[in-house]
């Protein structure tokens, strides 16, 4: 068992600069990791590489091509804060037009030429000061500093239903969606009622011949209003630098108070809550209603926010499955009414593993100590950027960063920020940076202490927010609250040692 005294040393302050030569590993292409990328060119770093499993940048966006993707956090706050794009279509863009604005400002910012693709990360490892970076094809890359930035939604979870192989049709998960398979006219299954699964079933429906959906869990839906930008709002956006930062400031406000879900006080909660019971009630089928009808908090859950779910989900094409699952054959999927519901395509929105973060790569740190063993318990971070024995070895959106539905590009903006900060501090002194243990489990179990007791924790649900212990994996601040939190390092929770 490691322990901190066995690894520690004194604070020293006349190390050797590392200096604009410094070399830096980011794991991960997505909005994080390229947004790390665009900071540390700006610095006057050059040595950078951005290591991307897959073929093309962009990670969420990239991955989720399933009918009626979208972002249910408005646009204009959806993008960097040094790249607003006063172009958006509509109050709340569509997958492919964020891919398309990430692709862009990578381009803009030359940070496309970085980024070494099929490049699966499966170890790091410190030694001498520096780290090696192995990839699965066994290249290296041995580095100064390393910043993940894989994202926490990138592992699909398949359920384990038995049959599951064996269905004769297409099948998939979300995050893989077939585009070239048709679904006009056919019979689609849809397992799941998350987020993912709202935006597929407003999109299908009317669409399908039929949409089974096989509901474990109603969701509570918040329904909001997409409104388009017309042309002449884009121009003004365009034209004056003061109307769109209006609009943005209503925006953030708006979205703040929804960051809010898991604090609330008992006023906001009751309009909100009221806005959803409201939805539900507009539900015409009193049978209908009731199967979508939660009986946990709103809130509990992460909330799902929706233009069009009420009214879709009334079509007669769609058909709300409540009944288990018991197996799925080559026709279709069996509820436990023995009942056989004959599809053409089946589609596991079935969420993600939130918990595996940057495993299953390997990472052991100074003397040895594996992230596997600092981990054994718990996820242990510092402010979710740093991990104890870990040095110079950062993280974007890591366990116990704010989430619920606040905007993941702010969050990320703060955290780059402050690991700004350290950087300054690594290349400027030459050292090597790794928060206090006891600083990590202090900030930690304040974290848990205040989500324990926010809705994802009291609420009467399960969800991918848990962890074994029921206990929530986020932090509930909100975006302000976190720049504020993450304005300026204190040092005395880091330890400092020469290279
Ligand atoms: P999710 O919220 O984790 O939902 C997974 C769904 O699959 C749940 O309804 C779950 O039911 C169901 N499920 C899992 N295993 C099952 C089984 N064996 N049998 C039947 N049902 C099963 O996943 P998601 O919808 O992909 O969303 C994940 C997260 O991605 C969201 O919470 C959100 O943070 C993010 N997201 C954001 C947006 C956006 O617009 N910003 C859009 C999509 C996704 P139970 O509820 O009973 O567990």
């Amino acid at each position: 068992m490691y322990r901190e005294q066995d690894v520690a040393a004194p604070v020293i302050e006349t190390a050797m600069p590392i200096g604009k030569n410094a070399r830096f590993v980011i794991i991960g292409a997505g909005i994080s990791g390229v947004l790390m990328a665009i900071k540390l060119r700006e610095r006057g770093f050059r040595n950078i590489v951005i290591l991307e499993k897959a073929a093309a940048m962009g990670g969420t966006w990239r991955d989720n091509v399933y009918p009626g993707v979208a972002c249910d956090v408005a646009a204009h706050l959806y993008s960097y804060s040094f790249a607003g794009n006063p172009w958006w279509r509509s109050r709340y863009a569509k997958g492919p037009d964020i891919w398309k604005y990430y692709h862009r400002v990578a381009r803009r910012h030359s940070v496309l030429p970085l980024i070494e693709y099929h490049s699966e990360v499966v170890s790091a490892e410190f030694a001498d000061g520096a780290w090696i970076v192995t990839t699965s094809d066994g290249r290296r890359f041995d580095t100064d500093v390393v910043i993940a930035a894989a994202g926490r939604l990138h592992a699909p979870v398949m359920p384990q239903i038995e049959g599951r192989e064996s269905f004769a049709g297409a099948a998939f998960h979300t995050a893989r969606w077939n585009p070239a398979i048709p679904l006009a006219g056919r019979r689609i299954g849809l397992i799941g009622t998350g987020s993912s699964a709202t935006q597929i079933i407003t999109a299908l429906s009317g669409r399908a011949a039929k949409l089974s959906v096989f509901q474990r869990t109603p969701q509570w839906v918040f329904p909001v209003k997409d409104t388009p930008n017309a042309w002449w709002r884009r121009l003004g956006f365009w034209i004056s630098k003061r109307q769109w930062h209006r609009y943005y400031l209503q925006l953030r406000s708006e979205t703040e108070a929804r960051g809010k879900a898991a604090t609330a006080s008992e006023e906001g909660r009751k309009a909100r809550d009221q806005v959803c019971l409201d939805a539900l009630a507009a539900i015409r089928d009193p049978q209908l209603r009731a199967k979508l009808t939660p009986d946990y908090d709103v809130g509990c859950k992460r909330l799902v926010f929706s233009d069009g779910f009420h009214e879709a989900v009334q079509h007669e094409s769609v058909d709300i499955v409540v009944d288990p699952i018991d197996r799925i054959v080559p026709e279709g999927v069996v509820t436990s009414d023995g009942r056989l519901h004959e599809l053409d395509v089946l589609a596991f929105a079935t969420g993600f593993d939130a918990h595996a973060y940057i495993r299953p790569m390997k990472v052991v740190g100074e003397g040895g100590v594996t992230l596997d063993e600092v981990w054994r318990d718990l996820p242990l971070t510092y402010r979710a950027i740093a991990i104890p024995h870990m040095p110079n070895f950062l993280m974007i959106n890591g366990p116990y960063s704010p989430g619920g539905t606040s905007s993941v590009v702010g969050i990320a903006e703060a955290q780059v920020d402050y690991i700004l900060q350290l950087i300054d501090r690594i290349v400027g002194a030459g050292v090597l940076l790794s928060p206090r243990e006891e600083s990590s489990r202090d900030w930690l179990e304040a974290i848990r202490e205040k989500s324990r007791h926010s809705v994802w924790g009291t609420g009467g649900c399960q969800s991918w927010y848990l962890d074994k212990t029921g206990t929530p994996t986020l932090d509930t601040s909100t975006l302000s609250e976190l720049q504020a939190q993450l304005s300026t390092p204190q040092w005395d929770d880091f330890i400092e040692r020469p290279r």
